[in-house]
């Protein structure tokens, strides 16, 4: 399986790409885009290695991570795959935007597939697990993909960091739990791609994570 990372929006969130290079299926998690020209980016992107994206995945529901989920589940004709518990973020995307400061409406995003814990999806022969995460928000997932060792883990674990829980939805005893009984359980050599900033390794994090005692 190949991953890309595309950085979109002010707040440098992560849109993370996987594919099958035979098939070319693609899964797209957290797309992020704002406007037209990041769209583009994205499309142009897509379209140079001729992937046919068959699902959306969101982390979570907050405004850098779901803004453009609506738009590439119609023009790709797939699925949008989130929690339930993250829908009335879903539905209040505008009012995140103008929460912070920004002048843009977006259409409300809604699950078409509620995931949950232990939900696995396939991409070819690569299966992805579902994981329940919450804590920066109540519907928060990350994404095992087990054969390639690797997890999405959204804003719920960063490089040397943790997720806000100040935000609406947050849960700070939620999250440590998500982190240390849950992302903590996976092998130390996993890959965490995090949902901004640069990625890291289990054991790196369980190491030298300074917001974990
Ligand atoms: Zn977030």
């Amino acid at each position: 399986m190949k991953v890309s990372k595309l950085t979109f929006n002010p707040f440098e969130e992560n849109t993370y790409i996987l594919w099958n290079e035979d098939s070319k299926n693609s899964i797209v998690i957290d797309p992020g885009m704002f406007d037209d020209e990041e769209r583009h980016h994205f499309d142009d992107f897509v379209n140079s290695l001729q992937l046919d994206i068959k699902k959306v995945l969101l982390t979570h529901m907050h405004l850098d991570h779901a803004a453009s989920a609506k738009y590439v589940s119609e023009k790709y004709d797939a699925k949008i795959h989130a929690s339930a518990k993250d829908a009335q973020l879903g539905l209040l995307l505008s009012q995140q935007a103008e929460m912070f400061g920004f002048k843009f409406a977006l259409p409300s995003v809604t699950a078409d597939v509620d995931l949950k814990e232990g939900d696995v999806l396939e991409l070819d022969n690569e299966h992805i697990i579902v994981m329940e995460t919450p804590g920066h928000t109540r519907g928060g997932l990350s994404f095992y993909a087990k054969d390639s060792n690797l997890v999405f883990v959204g804003d719920t674990l960063f490089l040397q960091s943790i997720g806000r829980t100040d935000l609406p939805g947050g849960n700070y005893t939620q999250l440590m739990d998500s982190v240390k009984n849950k992302l903590f359980f996976l092998p130390e050599e996993t890959l965490v791609l995090c949902g901004h900033g640069g990625s890291t390794t289990i054991g790196d994090e369980k190491s030298y994570n300074p917001f974990i005692k």
